[in-house]
């Protein structure tokens, strides 16, 4: 049985995580919650094994170690530190950036910021939530305008479409962002078959890219007026622009899509935030490892 980690305490938290010894329990724990499986012949059943935290298949005599396949395998660092990068991600409000995370954790940015990447790739969406209700959606461009820049090859922005789910009319329930190449209906349509219920109430601005859409979702396209309408969606627009510049100042555009699974992954769980690091765990224990110069590939599929 898991006792699973709950809460916001960084103070209990490195208390009930400070040993590898510790993390490698709670995930073999996890890892094998259902039983056994054999990754190698699929046998369900185990025989004798001396190696802690490992189990050995009895059909075919392979050992298993409680990473192996998952986001966690090869963390040279230390799981303690794993861990703790995890928890800073999930559990606290604003995250943290790859420059604070390795002066706090004691690894160098390179691999604090791979290490990010690699929990990003766990905080995608799963697609079996989609928006409903009443739902806005716009597109904004984000990113850095190159000092001094002439033209419009030297400008590093981004272009990104945004649809919030609202809270009574209000705030902001849940949301999902992502990162498009331009706003054609070519663009938008795959985004709102992941991430919107053809039930749900949506409202647009008049642009032409949402008209074909019409025929599949129950789109309202008003004008947008600054200060009168569109205020939940212009509120989250802000907010995510504001994280990504305090927190992390500036964003390569291939990865800008992780930090975008990022913020939407903190916002949805917000009323879930007592189990949020255990979510996230799970997730990365299920999530199958990629290499390096996957990653920015993973985040956009
Ligand atoms: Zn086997």
């Amino acid at each position: 049985m898991i006792e699973a980690f709950k809460g916001e305490n960084e103070i209990l938290f490195k208390d009930k995580f400070a040993t590898k010894e510790a993390c490698m329990s709670y995930l073999a724990a996890y890892r094998w919650k259902n039983g056994f499986e054999c990754p190698h012949c699929k046998g369900t059943e185990e025989s004798n094994c001396t190696i802690l935290y490992h189990k050995r298949c009895k059909k075919c005599n392979y050992i298993v170690s409680a990473t192996a396949n998952t986001l966690f395998h090869k963390v040279k660092f230390g799981l303690e530190k794993a861990f703790l990068i995890i928890f800073k991600m999930s559990a606290t409000t604003k995250s943290i950036s790859a420059e604070q995370l390795a002066k706090n954790v004691g690894i160098n940015r390179k691999t604090a910021l791979l290490f990010q990447q690699k929990v990003r790739v766990s905080m995608k969406s799963s697609e079996k939530y989609p928006l409903k209700g009443c739902v806005e959606v716009d597109e904004a461009f984000i990113g850095e305008q190159e000092t001094g820049a002439v033209g419009r090859g030297a400008v590093k922005k981004s272009q990104i479409v945004v649809a919030i789910e609202k809270n009574g009319g209000k705030g902001t329930k849940r949301m999902y962002v992502k990162k498009i190449e331009n706003a054609s209906s070519e663009q938008l349509k795959p985004f709102f078959e992941k991430h919107i219920s053809t039930d749900a109430k949506v409202m647009t601005d008049k642009w032409s890219g949402y008209f074909p859409l019409k025929k599949e979702f129950q789109i309202d396209q008003q004008k947008s007026k600054p200060k009168e309408n569109f205020k939940v969606m212009h509120r989250g627009i802000q907010q995510l622009k504001s994280w990504i510049r305090g927190i992390h100042h500036s964003v390569n555009p291939d990865y800008l899509q992780g930090y975008l699974n990022e913020f939407c992954y903190r916002i949805n769980r917000s009323i879930f935030k007592e189990s949020i690091f255990d979510n996230l765990l799970n997730r990365m224990m299920l999530a199958e490892p990629c290499a390096k110069n996957q990653i920015k590939f993973v985040y956009c599929n």
